[in-house]
């Protein structure tokens, strides 16, 4: 076993730091001081970004932009939920990790609320390490304004779609693959919500950043689109003229680009009309999913793991290593990514099959 990191991460200002937090009342101090003169936001605008709780749902390439944008533009609570740890592939466009990250195998939520404190200590961040289901949809969205985009497949923003709808939350679908981007606002009871515009999820194979690659510039853009609507809505409300009712595509490579009038819900939709909430429901919801190139995620639930013991049962079979947050098992060709709640990501198939034998064998079944 190695120990490669802390139990909790760091609070978001030391005991020695001068700076108040935010939630005891606002220092419009000269970090601000741009933004401020920005006739947008102005005083008024950043104490009410002081004062706002939003969440990023997902922090790969996306989510971390996200993030890195709206902390440092000073909005008061980041709630970053991502289920998954830092690889090397992720440096690339991942902005908010760096190699260290990657060589601790770090949860991303984490490594972005470390790395957030320490160019803002004045918010606060709340990191889950955690992955959005139906089950805990409620709970990990609890007390927030606007939900952010940050995830990189549409069964997950399906159900965020659904509980934004039926809670009335405004939140911003973001998506980054290749060289293109794609942003939609959705204002619930106002604006046309993702189910109105893809009534279904893309059928059979599907691009995705592990087959197509991915530009960070193409990531950046949408992000900084994302982030700005997040500004306007923060600080002039869902009511303000000045957010996009549009899915705005770009493609940074071609230049192609494309708006779709998204400013009416569409009559008859599942989601918004008729309040059908499949998603939220949970129903066929598998338990265990292709996730990304060549492997397998098994989403296991009430199961609790004892790192340690579960680090001795394992060491004859193979190599293990674990810090709190995750346990690494090697097992040629085969390597298990397993997290305190039984979740497990298993590399080196695409067989459900084999990956629940697997997870049956070593862990339970
Ligand atoms: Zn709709």
């Amino acid at each position: 076993m190695t120990s490669l990191g802390q139990e909790t991460p760091p609070p978001k200002s030391s005991p020695a730091s001068p700076i108040k937090p935010a939630n005891q009342g606002p220092r419009l101090d000269d970090r601000y001081s741009r933004q401020i003169l920005f006739g947008g936001i102005g005083a008024e605008g950043q104490i009410r970004l002081s004062h706002a709780r939003i969440a990023i749902v997902g922090c790969g390439a996306t989510g971390s932009a996200l993030a890195g944008l709206l902390a440092r533009a000073g909005v008061g609570t980041l709630r970053i939920i991502d289920r998954d740890y830092v690889e090397p592939s992720n440096l690339q466009r991942q902005s908010l990790f760096d190699e260290k990250d990657a060589s601790e195998s770090l949860p991303k939520a984490i490594a972005a609320a470390r790395k957030i404190a320490a160019f803002n200590s004045q918010i606060v961040v709340e990191p889950k390490v955690d992955d959005v289901v139906p089950a805990n949809i409620e709970n990990l969205l609890a007390g927030i304004e606007v939900i952010l985009d940050g995830t990189d497949n549409f069964e997950t923003r399906y159900l965020i779609n659904d509980f934004a709808v039926k809670n009335s939350i405004p939140w911003i679908y973001s998506a980054a693959v290749g060289s293109y981007a794609a942003t939609m606002n959705v204002l619930p009871g106002e604006t046309a919500c993702l189910a109105c515009i893809f009534p279904d999820s893309p059928r059979g194979i599907v691009e995705t950043c592990e087959t197509s690659g991915i530009l960070n510039s193409a990531v950046n853009l949408v992000a900084s689109i994302a982030a700005t609507e997040t500004l306007k809505l923060l600080v002039e409300g869902v009511t303000s003229a000045h957010v996009r009712k549009t899915l705005l595509s770009f493609d940074v490579w071609t230049n192609e680009h494309a708006e779709i009038n998204a400013a009416k819900p569409r009559a008859g939709c599942r989601a918004c009309g008729e309040r059908d909430f499949i998603h939220l429901a949970g129903e066929g919801r598998p338990h265990i999913t292709l996730c990304g190139r060549n492997s397998v995620q098994i989403h296991e639930r009430q199961r609790p793991i004892d790192f340690n013991e579960m680090d001795r049962r394992l060491q004859p079979h193979g190599t293990v290593r674990h810090n709190d947050f995750v346990l690494k098992f090697w097992r040629d060709p085969y390597e298990m990514t397993l997290f305190p709640d039984g979740r497990a990501i298993i590399k080196g198939t695409t067989d459900t099959a084999v990956a629940r034998s697997l997870y049956a064998r070593y862990v339970g079944s």
